[in-house]
């Protein structure tokens, strides 16, 4: 019962200063969100990528209020994507972008989020790279994939992510399994209403297999962005079903979860791409973490409480 309730602090500006400015958050957030800035995150990247694992960077940041905070935020991706090519990792490190913290939620705000998109999308490209749309919530879908079927245009590689706890999310995962898209399938992190989506895990798990079995047997590349060892088992054999080799897929998981189920997928064969968020407007990312399981709020007001 707690998730909704966090969730629903999630978008709280009053809870966002108070847990913001707590002492002692910080050194729990670190486990989710392991640098501020990008000469923080760096040493974590080549730890990463050293151990045969593959990054996909988001610098975290949403629901701005100001044309400014949108370009800070495209700013803010081109110096990563500026201070990764010396690196020369190509596709090895690629981005998520939320593009509510492109100006999507502004008036206008479709456009500015493709213009300020853009020339992030350009940027990776220029390293041997690519960019994947995060999926926020429901009301944001429609822009988010029309923004998607532009940038495809363009840059065919460009991907996007799904949910599986949204009902539309069969329809989308049809549309989107065509040759050359990449898909990135996840049970989602919002609070979303009884009317759009499951609202139960089992009915959730139950969409998460369809979806999926759509993706494999499709001719786009599947990411598979979870933490359920269920679904990942259920994922390789569907795989194997579908006749797709180990590099026809791959899994994505957010760091600081699971970290040895990380090495044990890479140490497979498989492709295990770890979402590796950094910044310091981490209030949204942080408390969506703490929704998907209560233990880790414990530990939080464990260590607010011992401090
Ligand atoms: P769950 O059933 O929630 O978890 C399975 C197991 O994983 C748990 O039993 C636990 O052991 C572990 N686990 C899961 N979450 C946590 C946690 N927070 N802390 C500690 N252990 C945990 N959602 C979106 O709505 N939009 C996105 O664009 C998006 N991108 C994502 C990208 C990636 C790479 C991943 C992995 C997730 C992303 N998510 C996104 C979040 C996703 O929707 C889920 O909320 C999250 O992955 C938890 O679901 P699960 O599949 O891991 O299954």
């Amino acid at each position: 019962m707690l998730g909704p309730v966090i969730l629903a602090a999630s978008r709280s500006d009053r809870m966002r200063r108070l847990i913001s400015a707590a002492p002692v958050t910080k050194q729990v957030v670190d486990r989710f969100i392991p640098g501020e800035t990008v000469d923080g995150i760096l040493p974590i990247v080549r730890q990463l990528t050293d151990n045969g694992l593959e990054l996909t960077m988001d610098v975290v940041g949403e629901d701005i209020t100001t044309p400014e905070q949108a370009e800070a935020a495209r700013d803010a991706y081109l110096e990563l994507i500026d201070r990764l090519k010396p690196l020369e990792l190509g596709e090895r490190a690629e981005m998520s972008v939320k593009l509510s913290m492109f100006g999507q939620a502004l008036p206008g705000g479709h456009e500015l989020a493709l213009a300020n998109v853009r020339p992030v999308v350009e940027a990776a490209a220029e390293i041997g790279t690519t960019v994947t749309l995060d999926a926020e919530d429901h009301t944001t879908l429609d822009s988010m994939f029309a923004i998607h079927e532009e940038l495809r245009k363009d840059f065919p590689q460009t991907g996007c992510v799904i949910q599986a706890y949204l009902f539309r999310t069969e329809e989308d995962a049809r549309r989107l399994a065509a040759a050359g898209s990449r898909v990135r399938l996840v049970k989602g992190a919002y609070k979303e209403p009884a009317e759009v989506a499951y609202q139960q895990k089992h009915e959730i798990d139950k969409a998460y297999v369809r979806i999926l079995r759509t993706l494999m047997e499709g001719e786009g590349y599947p990411m598979i962005g979870s933490h359920d060892p269920r679904l990942i088992a259920i994922a390789q054999e569907l795989a194997r079903t579908a006749g797709r080799k180990l590099d026809e897929y791959e899994f994505q998981m957010l760091y600081g979860i699971r970290g040895e189920e990380h090495l044990r997928l890479a140490a497979e064969g498989h492709r295990m791409r770890v979402y590796t968020a950094y910044g310091t407007d981490w209030y949204g990312y942080f408390m969506r973490r703490l929704a998907e399981k209560p233990a880790n709020l414990r530990f939080f007001a464990r260590s607010m409480i011992t401090k």
